[in-house]
């Protein structure tokens, strides 16, 4: 068997969600979107069984999870695309966010029997999905007297709580408050702001990339939650060989050796989803220590450094992200952000439980 998989950690998954209850006194909607953030959709749902909601992107990811027998409210956080979805939406009692006018239309002209919850997107700040703050009122009234809806609530989404002391969080939290409507439920943050703006916890957060024990915020950053990694990447050496000086690895012979060498032939490539690009210097986990990733990353294969590590044999464990070596840093070389290595994982590398 090809040696490259995920390995995840079902345990700092929990700890994580821990982490966050230690943080918040609000409710915890689980971002599992764009399936569970490459960890698997259903294994996150289902070990996160003591969230308060789960969060996704499509109608298709809620029916997986009704599917699997996840009983918790299930938050649609782009509501639906098309009109056809309603009466799903209804029938299996999704949460859909309502962000523009075409979805008010839409449910409109809906019929079923069946009733769910809603929440409004407000456009605080973002600029991307939501109401306009002086459209909500109107809005709210309309939502109150469909025969669809039964508990509304008031949504909006931070562009920058990742940066200390922005005042455009602030403005986006005075602007939720401004709005507060009774009875209405209000959610605003995500990890970053979970993290770092206690003031916009408000009565649900969203945590995405936190649960997964990795930091929306700057590595140079005090970290404000004790996080686990879930996801350890791992692969073996397929091969060890003494190289020459002056020999040239790999397509285009983009590393030449300086000295006689030992590299190594790593078996995971970008058809896993391990990157491609580096503009800083990535390194692996051999035996513990680091190997400098050199020449350029094959679609199965990589190749590393092995004179930091002489002893290194075949059938070495390799860790190319998660215990021992953060996402974020080898996110960081690429010059791309946590979400997308990832997300970014494809559908042949196989995922399996254990730490
Ligand atoms: C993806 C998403 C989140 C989670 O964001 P993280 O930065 O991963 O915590 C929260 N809210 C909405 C609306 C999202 O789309």
């Amino acid at each position: 068997m090809r040696p490259a998989y995920a390995s995840l950690d079902a345990r700092a998954l929990r700890h994580n969600l821990a982490q966050v209850r230690e943080l918040t006194s609000a409710r915890v909607m689980a971002i599992v979107k764009a399936n569970g953030y490459g960890h698997g959709l259903v294994w996150v749902a289902k070990t996160l069984e003591g969230a308060d909601a789960f969060g996704v992107a499509s109608l298709e990811e809620a029916l997986e999870l009704r599917a699997a027998g996840i009983r918790q409210e299930i938050c649609l956080l782009e509501g639906f695309f098309e009109a056809a979805e309603i009466p799903v939406i209804l029938r299996e009692r999704l949460t859909p966010v309502i962000h523009d006018h075409h979805q008010l239309e839409a449910l409109r002209g809906a019929q079923s029997d069946h009733r769910c919850d809603a929440w409004i997107k407000v456009d605080t700040g973002m600029h991307r999905l939501g109401f306009d703050p002086a459209e909500v009122p109107a809005v709210a009234a309309e939502l109150k007297a469909s025969p669809f809806v039964d508990r509304l609530g008031l949504m909006s989404h931070l562009a920058s709580a990742e940066e200390d002391a922005s005042p455009v969080t602030l403005l986006q939290i005075e602007a939720l408050e401004r709005l507060s409507i009774p009875g209405f439920r209000r959610s605003l943050a995500n990890s970053a702001g979970i993290m770092r703006w206690p003031a916009a916890h408000a009565d649900w957060v969203r945590p995405g990339l936190m649960l997964y024990g990795v930091s929306p915020l700057d590595r140079s950053d005090a970290a404000p939650a004790r996080l686990q990694p879930v996801m350890t990447l791992r692969s073996r050496l397929i091969s060890v060989r003494r190289r020459k000086q002056g020999d040239a690895i790999g397509y285009g012979g983009a590393y030449r050796c300086s000295e006689d060498m030992p590299v190594g032939v790593v078996g995971v490539g970008y058809g896993d989803g391990y990157p491609r690009e580096f503009r800083g210097a990535a390194s692996v986990l051999v035996q513990g220590r680091r190997a400098p990733v050199i020449g350029r990353v094959s679609m199965d294969m990589l190749t590393v450094d092995l004179r930091g590590v002489p002893q290194a044999r075949v059938g070495d464990e390799v860790i190319l992200w998660g215990a021992g070596l953060p996402v974020e840093e080898v996110a960081e070389a690429a010059g791309t952000i946590p979400y997308t290595l990832l997300c970014g994982l494809t559908q042949r590398l196989p995922r399996r439980e254990g730490p």
